[in-house]
């Protein structure tokens, strides 16, 4: 096995829909980034955490915190990964009333290569017993609110859980877990082990086969939104530029046009022009010719090269101190919360916070949010201009 599963299960939401993937994205490479280091940190957090409590070595953990430390660390993080032991803990806890012998996993090493072809994985925490296997993943990203309902990831990963423990113990219903804290996300979804094992055969399997052989059609949708190609796929972009080109009167939109065509392509098409532009200027820049474009020096910003001789150089001209420094000012909240923690944040200065209400803005019928009547609310105290 190598380092990553062509198919991986966190990438499977994506390669179910659009089978094509993962054959395409095989040879870009993975770009590491900053945010990565950062869960990875977290993760190791949780698991040092969980396996601390229940009194286990914590060698492996402890190496990897060491590493990413010093760079990485905030407040917030001890209170998040707090929350994810807290969750595990009661969780554990309460499989244990019901059967005694209970078993807490960390860090477990899953293989699915019987459903999908040289897949494996690790498992943030199952919990094992009769009757109901949990299976639990913490998510330290926040960008995108992870449902746990019929989530692909989450169901292999149960899919792996229950193939090895199912001789041990009697499995009904697997219940899986997100707990994504940073956005107070906390989503559960249970299945039964027959209607898991109807979407293996039904859908997995077939799909990962397809995947794996690479014969599949590409398929754009939002998941192309992690997708390593989606900055050159041939797919996507016709997908996105021939969005406005198909209506029966080309001059005008209606409403239900503007509802049911425009409006559910936007996400795809704000994913694929933020990277396109990236992407064509990599590519100029390492050589490759673009027909009628060329590479020029944009614009920058000058820079005081050495802000204290600057200062003294005013002052001798005349100009106050209160002049020519800016007055002091106050992190941004999302900095103070990195800091401070959340919940000593709002400890320290809930009573100095305010939330004005957000502008008007469209979401699907399926949005969570209660909706604005425009007419029986004359959106005073929101900012319309931002
Ligand atoms: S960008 Fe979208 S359509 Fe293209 S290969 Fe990736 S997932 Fe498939």
């Amino acid at each position: 096995m190598g380092a990553h599963a062509l198919l991986s299960p966190s990438a499977a939401h994506r390669w179910l829909h659009c089978t094509a993937a993962p054959r395409l994205e095989a040879n870009v490479a993975d770009e590491g980034s900053s945010f990565a280091l950062e869960g990875t940190l977290a993760h190791a957090y949780c698991a040092l955490k969980l396996k601390q409590f229940m009194d286990w070595p914590t060698d492996s953990e402890e190496a990897e915190i060491k590493q990413l430390n010093d760079q990485y660390h905030t407040g917030e993080m001890d209170e998040y990964t707090d929350t994810y032991k807290t969750i595990v803990m009661e969780k554990y806890n309460a499989a244990r009333v019901a059967t005694p012998d209970a078993r807490l996993l960390v860090e477990t090493k899953l293989d699915f290569s019987e459903h999908v072809p040289d897949a494996f994985g690790t498992a943030d925490a199952i919990i094992i017993a009769d009757g109901v296997m949990e299976v639990i993943d913490f998510k330290y990203g926040k960008g995108v609110k992870v449902s746990a309902y019929r989530n692909p990831q989450m169901m292999i990963y149960a899919l792996g859980a229950y193939d090895r423990f199912s001789f041990d113990y009697r499995i009904e219903r697997v219940r899986m877990t997100i707990v994504q804290p940073r956005i107070d996300n906390l989503s559960e979804y249970e299945i039964t082990v027959s209607e898991l094992m109807a979407w293996v055969d039904e859908e997995l399997t077939p799909k990962a086969k397809q995947a794996y052989e690479g014969n599949g059609p590409q398929v754009p949708g939002e998941w192309c939104q992690f997708c390593k190609v989606k900055n050159c796929c041939r797919a996507l972009t016709e997908r996105c530029t021939s969005t406005a080109a198909d209506y029966p009167d080309p001059k005008l939109l209606t409403a239900e046009e503007l509802a049911t065509e425009v409006l559910p392509n936007l996400a795809v098409i704000k994913t694929w022009l933020t990277g396109v532009e990236d992407y064509a200027l990599q590519q100029a820049l390492s050589g490759v010719q673009l027909p009628g474009w060329k590479i020029v020096e944009g614009r920058s910003v000058r820079k005081i090269t050495d802000p204290e001789a600057a200062a003294v150089a005013l002052n001798q001209a005349g100009y106050k101190t209160t002049e020519i420094y800016k007055p002091q000012e106050l992190r941004t909240i999302t900095e103070l919360e990195k800091m401070a923690g959340k919940k000593n944040f709002a400890a320290i200065c809930g009573e100095f916070i305010d939330k004005p209400r957000g502008k008007p803005t469209l979401a699907p019928e399926s949005d969570k949010r209660p909706a604005i009547d425009p007419v029986a609310d004359d959106f005073k105290g929101i900012n319309l201009t931002d």
